[in-house]
């Protein structure tokens, strides 16, 4: 603000390495307030929303053990460094980096930032979604971009220029590879690309912009290095977000594949023909039962209920209708169910039914009923005028022993049940398993 045009500035710097990387801009001192203050905004929002998602990025990848979430965060932790350096926040902290250390740090760490974005990008898609040829170059690329930083950190003279356009045109060559690797998978429906398609399209386009249009002396005097921050906060963003549905969607799938799993296992513990439970879901439910018997010393029986020449209804009226009299029987034994007796289709045409706290005259009484029960079951639709009828085996033992013991006690007294001509009850009493059994048949 002068009254004489300025017309000349002369200003002198000492060991440069060169004048080519040397930029002055003179504005108005009002302007230059406004300037500071939108750049100053632009830039702390930028780092702050850049330190989030790195946060963000690594404790994700902890949670989920997934290796490019981590390589996200490493390249938003790059960034935000980077963004610091350039806008020279961290000269605040240390200002003894000003001058040659922190010109030099930049470019070193773009480089950085561009080889962990791409070991990303490439370690989120699936090894098969694109060819491994364009896989192997996008990381070739992308770890010639990151050792490139090396050289530029150290350089201090000598042909920059040279390196800085070579290293230009490495960027570009990257960037498309790894935008032709992105879309091949993506073509092949891998989520992930898609996802970091979206996140990388603004920074993509924004570094092909900065490379071929100079817009050094705009967006507040940042420049291509404010936009290309505020790129990389686009992209930290989107790829947060992204993780966060695919995240969500993983959480839908678990609960999905646990209810199924709850499913599978209620179906392996069913018979699919009658419905009721099979030997496996009758073995766990019935036990505990049995511990619980044998702790309070109260009676346990099993009774193995088998259909008196069920083969012969097979053979005669055919397989089908042999299931529907099964299905019948069923339906007749399920009634049984009830607090003190559990029901189940052991296998075949074979039932079992266990009962806790019955003894003596109301079991046998019980078993009788079952028998007479199956008897007296209508299945004139399917085998005419033909009578079915079950024997019934059952061991009563207290103490309660497991249901193997249980189990073979009770088929002994069906066997006994069957020799003695069938449609009969054979009850077996034992006080204690170990000793000779007291045999009971009643009907
Ligand atoms: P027993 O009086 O000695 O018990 O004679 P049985 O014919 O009932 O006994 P056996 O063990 O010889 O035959 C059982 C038959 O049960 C043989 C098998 O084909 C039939 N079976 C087993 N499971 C099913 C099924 O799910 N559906 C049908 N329809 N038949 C079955
Ligand atoms: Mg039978
Ligand atoms: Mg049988």
């Amino acid at each position: 603000e002068r009254a004489v045009p300025l017309t000349a500035v002369t200003m002198r710097f000492d060991r440069l390495a060169s004048h080519e990387f040397v930029r002055a801009r003179l504005i108005p001192k009002a302007e230059a307030g406004m300037q500071s203050a939108g750049m100053a905004a632009a830039v702390s929002a930028a780092l702050t929303l850049l330190l989030v998602s790195c946060i963000y990025s690594a404790s994700l990848a902890f949670a989920v053990r997934r290796q490019y979430l981590a390589w996200q965060a490493a390249w938003s932790g790059t960034m935000l460094l980077w963004g610091t350096s350039w806008s020279q926040v961290h000269l605040a902290l240390l200002p003894g980096m000003a001058g040659t250390v922190s010109a030099q740090m930049g470019p070193s760490l773009a480089c950085l930032a561009i080889a962990m974005a791409r070991a990303s990008a490439v370690t989120a898609v699936d090894r098969g979604a694109a060819p491994k040829w364009l896989r192997s170059t996008a990381l070739v690329l992308g770890l010639g971009v990151g050792l490139a930083g090396i050289p530029l950190a150290l350089i201090r003279s000598g042909s920059l220029g040279l390196l800085a356009e070579i290293l230009g045109l490495v960027v570009i060559a990257d960037l498309i590879v790894v935008a032709a690797y992105l879309g091949w998978a993506w073509r092949r429906g891998s989520v992930e690309a898609r996802d970091f398609l979206g996140a990388w399209g603004l920074p993509m386009a924004v570094l092909a912009f900065i490379h071929i249009v100079d817009i050094e002396d705009g967006f507040w005097g940042g420049g291509s290095k404010l936009l290309v921050l505020c790129a990389a906060t686009w992209q930290a963003l989107w790829l947060a977000a992204a993780a966060t549905r695919r995240l969500a969607h993983l959480r839908i799938e678990r609960d999905h594949a646990r209810t199924a799993e709850a499913q599978a296992q209620q179906l392996a513990r069913r018979d699919p023909l009658t419905g009721l439970p099979n030997r496996r879901g009758f073995v766990e439910s019935v036990t505990p039962l049995l511990e619980r018997a044998r702790a309070d010393n109260l009676p346990a029986a099993l009774l193995l209920v088998d259909i008196d020449r069920f083969k012969s209804i097979n053979d005669i009226y055919g397989h089908d209708a042999g299931d529907v009299v099964l299905c019948g029987i069923a339906r007749r034994i399920e009634r049984w169910e009830g607090p003190m007796c559990t029901v189940s289709r052991l296998g075949g045409e074979e039932f079992g039914l266990l009962t806790i706290g019955m003894e003596g005259i109301i079991l046998n009484r019980f078993a009788e009923s079952i028998r007479r029960g199956i008897a007296a079951c209508d299945h004139s639709e399917t085998v005419g005028e033909r009578l079915v009828t079950a024997s019934v085996g059952v061991a009563e033992v207290r103490p309660a022993c497991d249901f193997q013991q249980l189990y073979r006690l009770a088929d002994a007294a069906l066997y006994d049940a069957k020799r003695g001509g069938r449609n009969k009850v054979v009850v077996q009493r034992y006080e204690d398993v170990t000793e000779p059994r007291r045999e009971v048949a009643i009907s």
